[in-house]
């Protein structure tokens, strides 16, 4: 008997599908009945208007008809390979000529006195009468009868999204027959009844089979909203079961395991207090208390402090990583880029310089030579270093800390799963940071980073004047250069960014130097300009970097290497190319650069090309309205979806959706999280949660993956 965890593979023999259509979905990594029916339509087609023939109008609206195949002729042209199938078709009001292009084989499929589904518009074709080009048909058994519907026509069809070889409309034959074939409880709920009535949601069972095949009095759908019970039903069961795997994980994880209880005395906070260069704002003296009141637990830390660019999260991780080390133990520190990370080092220097702590800090990157390594390698093991900060060459194989306590991840967004593992398991349970200035909506967030806890800063550090953002055109480009000449003379620093053109970092490397070209032989000429770029050694960036920070330099003219962290106050105007290339979030980042200090700064959007789109300009304006971070990000994410705020490298089109899915019904999520934890911590739940999971199929262990990209 079929179930939703029946092997598709067992489906071609059991209710007769083609083989090959089998296989093409199993090659597009459906295992399961129930994974093929969790491939949902992309978007619904209305054909439930009929219409007879002599009644449908030339560029009219589209409609199902129902006729009979009066004769058949096949024309193939002189021109090589090129053919036209006709039919003849008729209904009680007249005849209509049906044409399909280049469709031979329909010779062999559609036959005089044939009964025929039909729909389409007409249109007007060489003849005198209006015909029928390309229209969606299928056929009618002998034995059917009137009152049927058919599957592509006569209803409101799914629309899929083509899946490997299978068009559109095989997949929709293949649902309909599976849909058909399985047995009442073929499809039986995830969700407990209890969970489930309570949060008042359809079964999947009832879900799944109209979110394919809709009631014919079913308002028309729309997949953009979770206006159906349908789609709600099936949201929160990917919300529910997301986050049951989530606290599992988060139990075994943090609760269970024994960790390192730091003891945070009143000396060591007074130490700590006198380092301070400046007053902490009180969202970070808040974050920093619920950071210290984890680190006193016996169990490791997993948290993610988020804050706005420019909210002062460093300062945050340097005063944890200093109670580590006060408490014996090793600090890590890693950045995502070379730029990034050797800042912070320069920063804990700079900060440990005069004090009464004596720290030794490590600095490890991929570009140290053999014998730096070596050394630093040396001075990690045997515990001479206390702080490490580098780049993820700190995760590398046959790097061992002593006794690594904490270890922060700057930027997480830009590391994966594997990497923070990586890392934390170079110690025995070390406690473990994560900040990221992308920030999330709350929905994401819990989605994502459900297996951490979460701490945001909330406020910028006092003394700090908006940023006057514009959206600026080509032609606009003479007065933008007289702005960033008259910043120049007040003594003030300009970024350019370029967009890469491509993913080829020659392109990238062309891009920055014909923009800076440009620069030099225009009125900018006598300012003194350097080039930043992925494809320079380590130590030339570094040169260029200093050198700017110096203030020697006065415009950088780089790619998005710069868009992460890195922090010169006396810099004042950032300056995108072509920024409707770029994500709403990523702007943000790059405007971040600027604003640091308390002159006016300015960000200035170049919309590139000579015919900017009204819809790139539009977008760009919420950049001009707003500087809140979780704002333009929510933006980001209804306008460009999670993968493009997220960066799709790590995750797959399907899983992309299933985000997607959750993140559109943000009421329906809280509601998941709380039934999941209350089921998941009840007597005997982390077992029943356990069974519930493990009875997925792989796919779905794929998606429940995707909780842990920090
Ligand atoms: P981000 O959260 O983006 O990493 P940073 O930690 O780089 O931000 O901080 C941005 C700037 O603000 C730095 O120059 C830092 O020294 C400064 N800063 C941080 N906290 C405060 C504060 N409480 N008061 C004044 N300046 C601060
Ligand atoms: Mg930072």
């Amino acid at each position: 008997m079929l179930r939703g965890e029946s092997r598709l593979e067992n489906l071609g023999k059991e209710i007769g599908l083609p083989y090959r259509q089998v296989k093409a979905v199993g090659a597009a990594g459906l295992e399961t009945v129930e994974d093929l029916l969790l491939y949902l339509p992309f978007r619904y087609e209305d054909r439930r208007r009929f219409e007879t023939l002599s009644g449908l109008v030339v560029d009219g609206p589209p409609a199902t008809l129902s006729v009979v195949v009066a004769s058949t002729k096949l024309i193939r042209t002189r021109r090589r390979g090129f053919s036209i199938f006709e039919a003849m078709l008729e209904d009680e009001s007249g005849k209509r000529r049906a044409v399909w292009y280049n469709q031979p084989f329909l010779a062999r499929v559609i036959k005089e006195d044939d009964r025929l589904l039909v729909f389409c518009r007409a249109s007007k074709g060489r003849y005198k009468d209006p015909i029928l080009e390309n229209p969606d048909y299928e056929k009618l058994d002998d034995e059917a009868d009137e009152t049927e519907r058919g599957i592509h026509t006569g209803r409101i069809v799914p629309v899929y999204r083509k899946l490997g070889t299978l068009t559109s409309k095989a997949l929709r034959h293949m649902v309909h027959r599976v849909l058909d074939s399985l047995d009442a409880d073929g499809l039986p709920d995830r969700v407990p009844d209890e969970i489930r009535r309570r949060a008042g949601v359809w079964g999947r069972g009832r879900a799944i089979r109209q979110i394919h095949f809709p009631d014919a009095d079913t308002p028309m759908l729309r997949l953009d909203d979770h206006s159906t019970e349908a789609q709600r039903a099936l949201a929160f069961e990917e919300a529910f079961l997301l986050q049951a795997a989530l606290r599992l994980r988060q139990i075994g994880v943090c609760e269970r395991k024994r960790g390192i209880a730091y003891e945070v005395t009143d000396a060591l906070r007074g130490r700590l207090a006198r380092l301070l260069p400046f007053k902490l704002t009180d969202a970070q003296k808040r974050v920093l208390q619920e950071i210290g009141a984890d680190l006193r637990r016996p169990h490791p830390m997993h948290r993610l402090l988020q804050g706005d660019v420019g909210s002062g999260k460093t300062i945050v991780a340097f005063l944890a990583l200093l109670v580590a080390v006060d408490n014996g133990f090793q600090g890590a520190l890693m950045a995502p880029t070379e730029i990034l990370a050797e800042q912070h080092f320069r920063n804990l220097h700079k900060l440990l310089a005069d004090s009464e702590l004596d720290v030794e800090i490590v600095f490890v990157s991929g570009s140290l030579k053999a014998a730096g390594r070596r050394a630093a390698r040396a001075k990690i093991a045997d515990g001479v270093a206390r702080l490490v900060v580098g780049t993820h060459a700190l995760f590398v194989e046959g790097l061992e800390f002593q006794n690594l306590g904490l270890a922060v991840i700057d930027e997480q967004h830009r590391f994966g799963v594997r990497q923070r593992a990586a890392l934390t398991g170079k110690g025995g349970e070390p406690d473990l940071l994560v900040m990221t200035a992308t920030p999330i909506p709350r929905s994401l967030a819990l989605t994502l980073y459900g297996d951490l806890d979460i701490s945001v800063i909330d406020e910028l550090p006092p003394g700090r004047t908006p940023i006057r953002t514009v959206v600026r055109l080509e032609e606009d480009r003479p007065k933008v250069l007289e702005g960033i000449a008259s910043q120049i003379a007040e003594g003030r620093q300009v970024y350019i960014v370029v967009p890469r053109v491509e993913e080829d970092d020659r392109s990238e490397l062309k891009a920055v130097e014909a923009t800076a070209r440009e620069l030099r032989r225009g009125p900018l000429g006598k300012v003194s300009i350097a080039t930043l770029h992925g494809r320079m050694a380590a130590d030339e960036k570094d040169e260029v970097m200093t050198a700017f920070r110096d203030g020697t330099t006065e415009i950088l003219v780089a790619t998005t290497v710069i868009e992460v962290g890195v922090d010169v106050p006396n810099a004042t105007v950032m300056v995108v190319e072509h920024a409707e290339r770029f994500g709403l979030s990523q702007l943000h980042q790059l405007r971040g650069r600027v604003g640091r200090g308390s002159s006016r700064s300015f960000c200035v959007l170049m919309v590139g090309g000579d015919h900017p789109g009204v819809e790139a300009r539009e977008r760009l304006s919420i950049m001009a309205e707003t500087q809140d971070g979780f704002r333009i990000a929510e933006r980001d994410l209804q306008i460009r979806g999670p993968g493009a705020v997220f960066g799709t490298q790590q995750h797959g089109a399907s899983d992309l959706q299933f985000l997607a899915d959750i993140l559109r019904a943000p009421e329906l999520l809280e509601t998941a999280r709380r039934e999941a934890r209350a089921l998941v911590d009840r007597e005997g739940g982390e077992q029943e949660t356990q069974d519930l999971l493990d009875g997925l199929s792989p796919i779905w262990h794929k998606r429940l993956e995707l909780g842990s990209v920090g």
